[in-house]
C-alpha cells in the first residue's frame, strides 16, 4: 500500500486535570471486547510468571460527527493496534475521517493509579482548523469506571473559533398524547446565524435517528450525545407519521463540566402525529407583503409580493388539506388591487395616481365617474374598454362597435344624461333626437343628434353634438370593465412596480426579476388575484379602502377588526402571518419584531412565536439572518410591527431570504430567480406551517430558556 494516504480532520488529546497525558490509540474496527484485555507476555527465562506489560486501562469507543467548515489533510496511514500494548507514550493522535461524516474513535486511558472504586475522569480535546485557517477545538469531559469500557457516546464536533466546549445530553422524542416516536430521522444542527460573530459560512449538522423507544441515538446504540454549549442547537425530527417537529436547546457553559455519566436530559421533544394535527376551528389571516398596485407608494415591490402571495397560497392549501382548517377560516389581507391607469400610461410609474386625479370609483357599488369636468365619456370608455396584448403591452385598437357596446352597458345612465340634456334644451325648443346617442368615429366622441322645432312644430336635425357628462354621471364598473382594468394593472405592475436591487455580473436585478416573474406566469397570477380581491359581494372590507392593494395601516385595521369580530363571537383569531422577502444582498431569513420601546415594543408572545419559527425557517438551508429573530431597522421601519397592529401577540412577520442575493445553488443568478420556483415556495410554506402547528398544538415547553447571544430581545431571545 505504498504511496497511499488517509484523510484526517484534526487531532485529539487526552487531558487529566488540564494536562495532556499519554494514552493508547486503538483500532476502532477490531473487537471491542479484545481492546480491554491486559496483554500478558510469556514468562522470560528466570521469571516464574508472565509479565503484564500493559497498564490497567479504561477504553472509550466514540462516534464523532465532523461538521463542515473544518480542514482535511492527507497523511500517511497508521496501523493501530487492537489493544493497548506496552507503556503509553502518545499524547496526540490524528482524527482519521472526513468532514461531513461520522468517524469512529477508540482509545485506552491509564488506570494503573486509579482506585478500583473510582471513575477515571478527564477531557477529550478535539482540535482542527477551519477552512479559513483558524484553530478550533472542542473539549469534552469524559469518565469511565475502573477498567471498564464506554461505547455509548456520540460527539458532535462542530466548533468555531469562539465555542470550545461540548456537554452531554440525552433526548427522547414523544408524541403528543403519549407514546414514543420511533425510527425518526433526526437532523442535529448548530443554529447558523450568519453573523461574523456567530456561526456563519457553513452548516454544522449531523444525522441521528430515534430508536424504538424514541431515544435519539447515533448508530444503533449511542444515546449519550455531546453537543456544543452556549449556543442554540436544534434537533429536527422527520417521521412519516408525524408533523416535522424541532426541539431547540441551549446549554449553559457549566454543563460542559459534567461527564458522560451525568448527561442532561433535554427533552422530551414532542411531535404531533399527523392524524392528530387538526387545526379545525382555528382562524388565520395570511398577509402577503406589498402588492399589485400597492397603495403604499414608497414600498412598491410587486416581485416581493408575488413570492409572498404564492407562499401564502401554499400555506393555506396545506392548512386545509393536512390540518383540516376550513376555507372560510383563512383570510388574506387585500394585497392586489387595480389602478385607473389610462391605456397610454401602461408603463408610466405614476399612472395609478394620475388616474385617481381624473376618475373616481365607488367600489362597493361597482361604479365609476369622472372626477373633473375635463374628462369626457370617450375617456371613460377608452379607460374601461382598451385591452392590451403582447410582450410590449400594446394597446389594442377599439372599433366603433366596441364604443357602441359601452353605451349598451350603461343604458340607464345614458338615458338620464339625455333627459338632463333635454331639460336644458327645452327653452330653446331643442332636444336630443330620440335614439340618436352614438359613437362618432370621425370626431372620436360620443355624440347625439340635436333637433330643433320649426314654426310648424316639426323636429328638424340641427347637427351632431358631443354628449356631455358630469361628475355625477356614474358608469358601470361591470365584470368586463374590471377585467380590463385588472389586465392593464397587472401589466403596469410588471412594468413599473418591480423594485430595484444591486446588479449581479452586469445583470440588472429589476430586469432579471421581471423576466423571472413573466416566465413563472405572473401576469396571469396578478390578474387572477386582483379579481379575487375585487369580485366580492358588498359590503366587504376588501371594498372599503379604494381600488389599490392595502397599505400597512389598512392591513392593521383589518387584523384588528377581524380579531374584534371573532373575539365577540367567542372564537378568537388564532394567528396572523405576514410574509416578506428581504433585499440588500444578505443571507438567511428572519422573523422581524419591533425595535421600538414602550407601546411599540413587541409582546412577549410575538418573540416566542419568532423563536418557534426559527427552528424551522431556512428555505435555502443556509442558516438564518441575524439569529433568526431580529428587530426592524430604525432606517427601515416596518409599520405593522408597532402598536397599531393589535394582533401582534399572535403574529409572525417573516423576512424570508434576500431577493437580490446570489442564488446559493447557482452563482449566475439572483436568489429571486429561485424564489419564484416551486421548491422554494414549497419549502418555505411547509416551514411556516410546521411553526404554526407547533405553536398552536404543542409548543416546546422549555423554549423560554433558550436564548440567542445576549437575550437582547426582551430577554427572551
Ligand atoms: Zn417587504
Amino acid at each position: 500500500m505504498a504511496g497511499t494516504t488517509v484523510t484526517k480532520v484534526g487531532d485529539y488529546e487526552v487531558l487529566v486535570s488540564g494536562s495532556a497525558v499519554a494514552f493508547w490509540p486503538l483500532d476502532p474496527w477490531s473487537s471491542l471486547a479484545g481492546a480491554v484485555s491486559p496483554i500478558v507476555v510469556a514468562p522470560s527465562s528466570g521469571s516464574s510468571a508472565g509479565t503484564v506489560v500493559t497498564s490497567v486501562v479504561g477504553v472509550f469507543d466514540i462516534a464523532i460527527a465532523v461538521a463542515e467548515g473544518l480542514t482535511e489533510s492527507e497523511v500517511a496511514p497508521v496501523t493501530l493496534p487492537p489493544s493497548p500494548g506496552g507503556k503509553a507514550t502518545i499524547k496526540k493522535a490524528p482524527l482519521f475521517g472526513k468532514v461531513g461524516q461520522t468517524m469512529h474513535l477508540r482509545f485506552a486511558v491509564d488506570h494503573s493509579k486509579l482506585h478500583k472504586t473510582d471513575n477515571w475522569s478527564g477531557t477529550l480535546r478535539l482540535s482542527s482548523k477551519t477552512t479559513s485557517g483558524g484553530a478550533v477545538q472542542t473539549n469534552i469531559t469524559l469518565a469511565v469506571a475502573y477498567t471498564a469500557t464506554v461505547s455509548n457516546l456520540f460527539v458532535f464536533f462542530a466548533p468555531n473559533t469562539k465555542l470550545k466546549k461540548n456537554a452531554w445530553v440525552t433526548l427522547e422524542a414523544r408524541q403528543k398524547g403519549g407514546g414514543a416516536v420511533a425510527n425518526a430521522s433526526v437532523d442535529l444542527k448548530v443554529l447558523r446565524d450568519n453573523l461574523p460573530s456567530g456561526y456563519t459560512g457553513v452548516n454544522r449538522r449531523a444525522p441521528l435517528t430515534t430508536n424504538g423507544g424514541g431515544q435519539v441515538i447515533s448508530g444503533t446504540a449511542r444515546p449519550i450525545l455531546s453537543v456544543p454549549v452556549d449556543w442554540p442547537v436544534i434537533f429536527t425530527f422527520t417521521s412519516g407519521a408525524h408533523v416535522t417537529g424541532a426541539h431547540m436547546i441551549r446549554l449553559d457553559k457549566d454543563a460542559a463540566d459534567e461527564d458522560n455519566f451525568n448527561a442532561t436530559e433535554i427533552g422530551p421533544a414532542v411531535l404531533v402525529p399527523r392524524a392528530a394535527a387538526s387545526l379545525k376551528g382555528k382562524t388565520f389571516i395570511l398577509d402577503a407583503g406589498h402588492g399589485v398596485v400597492y397603495g403604499y407608494l414608497k414600498a412598491r415591490r410587486c416581485q416581493e409580493w408575488y413570492v409572498a402571495h404564492r407562499v401564502a397560497d401554499r400555506i393555506r392549501a396545506i392548512l386545509m388539506s393536512e390540518h383540516k382548517v376550513d376555507a372560510g377560516d383563512i383570510y388574506f389581507s387585500r394585497s392586489a388591487g387595480f389602478g385607473l391607469i389610462e391605456p397610454s400610461q401602461v408603463h408610466l410609474n405614476t399612472a395609478p395616481e394620475a388616474g385617481e386625479a381624473k376618475y373616481k370609483v365607488d367600489l362597493p357599488q361597482k361604479k365609476i365617474a369622472a372626477k373633473t369636468a375635463a374628462v369626457g365619456l370617450h375617456d371613460l370608455a377608452k379607460l374601461l374598454l382598451t385591452t392590451h396584448s403582447g410582450d410590449h403591452d400594446t394597446a389594442d385598437a377599439l372599433s366603433s362597435s366596441n364604443y357602441e357596446g359601452f353605451l349598451a352597458r350603461n343604458t340607464a345612465t345614458v338615458n338620464a344624461i339625455v333627459a338632463r340634456v333635454n331639460g336644458q334644451l327645452t327653452a330653446a325648443h331643442a332636444r336630443v333626437q330620440p335614439g340618436s346617442v352614438t359613437w362618432d368615429d370621425h370626431k372620436h366622441r360620443y355624440v347625439y343628434m340635436k333637433e330643433k322645432q320649426n314654426a310648424a312644430g316639426d323636429w328638424q336635425k340641427a347637427g351632431t353634438t358631443d354628449l356631455p357628462i358630469t361628475t355625477n354621471d356614474w358608469f358601470a364598473l361591470d365584470s368586463q370593465a374590471i377585467a380590463v382594468l385588472a389586465d392593464r394593472s397587472a401589466r403596469w405592475s410588471l412594468a413599473a412596480e418591480v423594485g430595484p436591487g444591486p446588479a449581479l455580473g452586469g445583470k440588472s436585478f429589476a430586469s432579471a426579476a421581471r423576466a423571472a416573474l413573466k416566465a413563472a406566469g405572473a401576469l396571469d397570477y396578478f390578474r387572477q388575484k386582483i379579481l379575487f380581491y375585487v369580485n366580492v359581494t358588498a359590503p366587504h372590507s376588501y371594498l372599503d379602502h379604494g381600488t389599490k392593494a392595502w397599505g400597512p395601516s389598512e392591513r392593521s385595521k383589518f387584523f384588528n377588526d377581524y380579531q374584534s369580530q371573532l373575539s365577540a363571537a367567542g372564537t378568537p383569531l388564532s394567528m396572523v402571518v405576514s410574509l416578506h422577502e428581504n433585499a440588500g444582498k444578505g443571507k438567511g431569513g428572519t422573523v422581524l419584531v419591533s425595535h421600538k420601546p414602550g407601546a411599540d415594543e413587541p409582546p412577549d408572545d410575538q418573540v416566542r412565536i419568532g423563536k418557534t419559527m426559527v427552528k424551522y425557517l431556512d428555505p435555502f438551508d443556509h442558516g438564518t439572518r441575524s439569529g433568526g429573530v431580529s428587530k426592524d431597522l430604525p432606517v427601515n421601519p416596518a409599520g405593522m410591527l408597532y402598536h397599531g397592529n393589535q394582533a401582534r401577540d399572535i403574529y409572525a412577520y417573516f423576512e424570508s431570504e434576500f431577493m437580490d442575493a446570489t442564488d446559493p445553488n447557482d452563482s449566475t443568478r439572483f436568489s429571486y430567480e429561485a424564489m419564484v420556483e416551486a421548491p422554494f415556495i414549497e419549502a418555505l410554506a411547509r416551514q411556516v406551517v410546521c411553526g404554526v402547528v407547533e405553536w398552536l398544538l404543542a409548543p416546546q415547553a422549555d423554549l423560554e430558556d433558550v436564548k440567542y447571544m445576549g437575550g437582547s430581545i426582551k430577554g427572551l431571545w
